[in-house]
């Protein structure tokens, strides 16, 4: 056996340096035990313990046994007891020699080449080597010759194997030989742990991976150094393999600390550090000290504060100075307060102001803070914009107004002395004045009609009258009934008695006082036939009276236009006189009276059948003349299509055709058609056309003129900024034309608004959506008032919000709201406002502002048409002729309400408004007079044909469309257009140039 003894000295390794690897952590290495390994051999003479020297010489213990040459051997090698430590899967990493049995003398009889591996696990020494179980059988990759011996040639094998999972403290491991030729060099028994680890501030122990390899172990690690976790616990999981992966979270420098080359480290003084996200120690924001190291925040400077919802990075602030310019503006028991922000804001945005409102008692004795009777619009305190208005004062007594600026901080700052600004007021409204005269009407045996006028003075808006009454003589007591309207019928009279009236009226500033005292005698009880015999005198008076009013207001609306007419050629402008009321009542209750010259408005309720008045006012159409193409819209009663119309003989047009939905009522079909009715009654170039309508085929269809760019609001929303002044403009003077016609045939509109304008593609605009009530229905922006019905608020006149009175008026109303949204782009009246604070706001004189860039001519006239006289409001045919005249000289749009710098068109507008006041370009009536066509200047206007580079692109199509029928008229007016053309090509190169 010497010469394996010799081997083993030569195939020692190299030495390696496997501590080193922090991974692995060896149970068992033979080659380290310094005296015997005291391993056990079984028989005897089989292994056998042989000390050796490696190269450097240092002993080593191998192990060999070589009887090949004898029978029937079974020799055990076993190791001493090894410790786990916990681990649950080990490595086995056998070194050894084997020789191979061919090379041996003599024949290889019972020579083996392999050799058995066992373990035996256990919880304490005790062994009991019947229970070994097998690991593997080992063979040598490569085994050694007689050969190799001659060349000293190494043939060391390293076969590892692991083992596991194990759940014993120890185990034993032991090799069966069965007749070879082995030396077991060296044996190596190791796990693989994930070794401690610091990782972004983190600490993680050393730890024992799972027993299956796909198994990781998560551990959480612990912030070491000042350090606390970011969001959560940082955690690592450790693999089989003894690595470290999939790292979540991490640990960051505790506030008042900050890393520096992997350490925390305290903040300098006059630094801090307060958020665990932000990286490194800030310096002091402004106004704010750190007077120690480690600060987590900066403390104020004395007088200046800070608020808990301040980031750490703000300077401290201190409230601020008191407002500055503040003035009043009083109208009757309103003021309006208005003032300039403070000089000093005290370094914050949030500032907000505080009204104090006090009341100056008579002869001086001193203030009293207002009730809460008073109201403040929007409110008293903490108000954002610089201006507030304060309602419901006493008339003519003198308020004292303190004004203050807070801020975020002024609650904090106790010892700050408050700066207020005052001002002084005195409110100059006095309740209605009385009225003045109280008339009787029909009168029976218990009952009085009565009527009467508004006060002289009203002082605001009426908002009702209350009506005074008790049997003569008996005035200790007596009856109060209240009316929102000028007359009414009281009942419940004794017959043949006198009785006492007196009304008084009241607005927001209280009541008037009673009228004087009016004695009206009720009826003695009379016979059924001569009450029917009065009932038919009265109504032969009021037909009588009727007709003569008719007549009276005939006069009068002929001399209205043919005086507008005058205006129109001499100069615009409106009076804002009163009005004959009566003239308006016969527009809106007399349908059926007609003044010379005017065709009027037919209520289709007058018919008894409605299918009479649909066929009366509109045509008829077969359904295979209509296709229908697209859907466009939704309306109530189904879905909006277009498509073309082909009428035999005539040429086909595109049209919009309603549909009414299958499974209709009799009372929706009737909803449906009413529309229709109303329609077809119009013709003018600014009110929708009505083609006809299909009802003897279903669905049911209204078949309209069809406008490419659908409805002016949403239009306008999608082209803000688009258009110049002058375009507007003319988008402004078709409606008002088409409102004009309206209230000239005693139509109102009642829900005017831009949603309800349709625009075609060549920017004229038509009014639409008709039949009163059931378009209110439909519309949802109309909301129920207190008094039932639905309106729509925010459009609608103050005196048909409050009592019903729709008319021409209130149109004109709406009209202004409507130039409000044009000029916005599409904006929406009194933003998010709820409908209540707008009713407020109105009756309390708040009216819109200017919209942006809106010439201020414009807003002038919105303004004058949301006069609360109604009365005082321009007439329709007035406010056409006004916009005639803006577009006839556009330098009188010149002048703006408030520029902003948003890019639009109107930069490319001033220049040309500039131009126009400079050398002004003629107008449409001037060029058509030049060319002896003035005659349609009015038919240009109309067609939305405002301005001559609108007309430059006019064709033979549409001069036809705007009314220019004759061949010669289109001639000479196409040949014009076609200079035109060329003049502007002409300037524009040279302007290019
Ligand atoms: P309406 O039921 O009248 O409110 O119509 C519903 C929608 O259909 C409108 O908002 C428009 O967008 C569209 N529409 C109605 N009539 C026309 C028309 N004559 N030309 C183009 N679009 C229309």
């Amino acid at each position: 056996q010497s010469h394996l003894r010799l081997y083993t000295c030569l195939f020692l390794p190299q030495p390696v340096c496997l501590q080193r690897d922090l991974s692995v952590l060896n149970l068992l290495d033979s080659r380290s035990v310094m005296g015997d390994l005291g391993w056990v051999a079984y028989p005897k003479n089989g292994w056998e313990e042989i000390g050796e020297v490696d190269e450097d010489y240092a002993p080593i213990h191998t192990y060999q046994v070589c009887r090949v040459m004898e029978q029937n051997q079974n020799n055990w090698l076993h190791t001493n007891w090894i410790l786990t430590e916990g681990a649950q899967r080990v490595y086995i990493e056998l070194k050894f020699t084997l020789r191979d049995c061919n090379s041996l003398p003599g024949g290889v009889g019972t020579c083996k080449e392999t050799f058995n591996m066992y373990y035996y696990e256990t919880d304490d020494r005790v062994l009991k080597e019947s229970r070994y179980i097998k690991i593997d059988t080992i063979a040598a990759d490569e085994s050694f010759t007689e050969l190799d011996l001659g060349d000293r040639v190494m043939k060391l094998n390293t076969e590892v194997r692991d083992l596991g999972p194990l759940s014993r403290k120890g185990f034993y491991l032991a090799f069966q030989d069965l007749g070879a030729c082995i030396a077991l060099v060296s044996v190596r028994v190791f796990y693989k742990r994930c070794p401690f680890l610091v990782k972004s501030l983190a600490e993680f122990p050393d730890t024992i991976p799972a027993s299956e390899a796909s198994q990781l172990v998560e551990v959480v690690g612990r912030c070491v150094n000042n350090s606390v976790p970011l969001y959560e616990p940082p955690r690592m999981h450790c693999s089989t393999e003894g690595e470290w992966l999939v790292p979540i979270g991490k640990c960051v420098c505790k506030p008042g600390f900050e890393e520096i080359s992997g350490s925390c480290q305290v903040c300098k003084m006059g630094f801090y550090r307060s958020q665990l996200e932000s990286s490194a120690c800030s310096k002091c924001p402004p106004h704010s000290v750190a007077r120690q190291m480690g600060a987590t925040a900066c403390s104020c400077e004395d007088g200046y504060y800070k608020i808990d919802s301040d980031p750490p990075s703000m300077a401290c602030t201190r409230p601020p100075s008191a407002p500055r310019n503040a003035i009043s503006n009083v109208n009757e028991t309103s003021v309006f307060l208005e003032w300039s922000i403070p000089v000093e804001t005290g370094g914050r945005k949030d500032i907000r102001y505080n009204i104090l409102c006090r009341r100056v008692l008579p002869d001086g004795r001193g203030l009293e803070e207002c009730g809460p009777n008073v109201r403040f619009l929007p409110r008293r305190l903490g108000l954002s914009n610089t201006s507030v208005m304060v309602a419901d004062l006493q008339s003519h007594t003198n308020y004292s107004f303190l004004l203050e600026a807070i801020n975020g901080v002024s609650e904090l700052a106790k010892d700050h002395a408050k700066q207020y600004v005052t001002l002084n007021v005195t409110t100059n409204q006095a309740a209605p004045s009385p009225v003045s005269v109280v008339r009787k009407g029909h009168t029976g045996k218990s009952s009085i009609a009565l009527s009467w006028a508004e006060p002289d003075r009203p002082n605001g808006i009426i908002l009702e009258y209350e009506i005074k009454y008790f049997e003569k003589e008996q005035d200790s007591s007596y009856t109060i009934i209240k009316s929102k309207e000028t007359e009414m019928v009281v009942e419940g009279l004794k017959p043949s008695s006198v009785y006492i009236f007196q009304v008084r009226a009241r607005t927001s500033a209280g009541y008037g006082a009673f009228s004087r005292r009016f004695e009206f005698q009720t009826s003695p009880y009379l016979t059924a036939t001569s009450e029917r015999a009065q009932a038919s005198i009265i109504a032969v008076a009021i037909t009588l009276a009727l007709v003569l009013l008719a007549v009276v207001a005939g006069f009068l609306l002929s001399g209205r236009l043919s005086q507008c007419c005058l205006s129109f050629i001499r100069r615009c402008g409106y009076s804002k006189a009163k009005q004959d009321p009566e003239e308006e009542k016969m527009h809106f209750h007399n349908g059926h009276i007609k003044f010379p010259g005017v065709r009027t408005y037919i209520d289709p309720l007058t018919y008894e059948d409605p299918n009479q008045a649909v066929h009366e006012f509109a045509q008829e159409i077969d359904v295979s003349c209509i296709s229908i193409e697209r859907i466009i819209g939704a309306g109530e009663f189904g879905e909006v299509c277009s498509g073309p119309l082909r009428l035999p003989g005539k040429r086909e047009i595109q049209v919009a055709i309603k549909t009414l939905k299958a499974g209709y009522t009799e009372q929706q079909r009737r909803d449906f058609l009413w529309e229709a009715s109303i329609m077809g009654q119009f013709n003018h170039p600014n009110i929708i056309r009505l083609e006809g309508v299909v009802t003897k085929s279903k669905p049911v269809m209204i078949i309209t003129e069809y406008m490419e760019n659908g409805s002016l609001d949403t239009f306008l929303k999608k082209n803000d900024g688009q258009f110049t002044v002058i375009q507007l403009v003319g988008m402004l003077r078709g409606i008002a034309s088409g409102m004009r016609y309206l209230s000239d045939m005693g139509y109102v509109h009642r829900d005017l608004a831009a949603r309800n304008i349709l625009v075609n593609s060549n920017l004229v605009c038509k009014v639409s959506d008709f039949g009163l009530s059931r378009v209110l229905e439909d519309d949802a922006e109309a909301a129920y008032t207190t008094r039932g019905g639905k309106i729509p608020i925010r459009w609608t006149a103050p005196e048909a919000i409050a009592y019903r009175k729709f008319t021409s008026a209130s149109d004109v109303w709406s009209y202004g709201i409507v130039m409000w949204e044009v000029m916005s782009y599409g904006e929406r009246p009194y933003w998010d406002m709820s409908n209540q604070d707008v009713i407020k706001a109105v009756e309390e004189s708040y009216r819109l502002p200017g919209p942006m860039d809106c010439p201020e001519a414009l807003y002038h006239l919105m303004m004058d048409c949301w006069q609360r006289e109604r009365s005082s409001r321009p007439k329709f045919d007035e406010i056409v002729c006004l916009l005639d005249k803006f577009i006839r000289n556009p330098c009188s749009l010149k002048k703006l309400v408030n520029s902003s710098h948003r890019v639009s068109n109107l930069l490319v507008e001033h220049a040309s408004v500039e131009g126009d006041c400079g050398t002004r370009s003629k107008t449409i009536g001037e060029w058509l007079d030049s060319i002896k066509m003035g005659r349609y200047t009015e038919l240009f206007m109309e067609g939305g044909y405002s301005s001559l580079e609108t007309v430059a692109q006019m064709t033979s199509e549409d001069l036809r469309r705007v009314g220019v029928n004759l061949a010669g008229h289109q001639k000479k007016i196409i040949t014009s257009i076609q200079e035109m053309r060329v003049h502007m090509n002409s300037t524009n190169s040279t302007v290019n140039i």
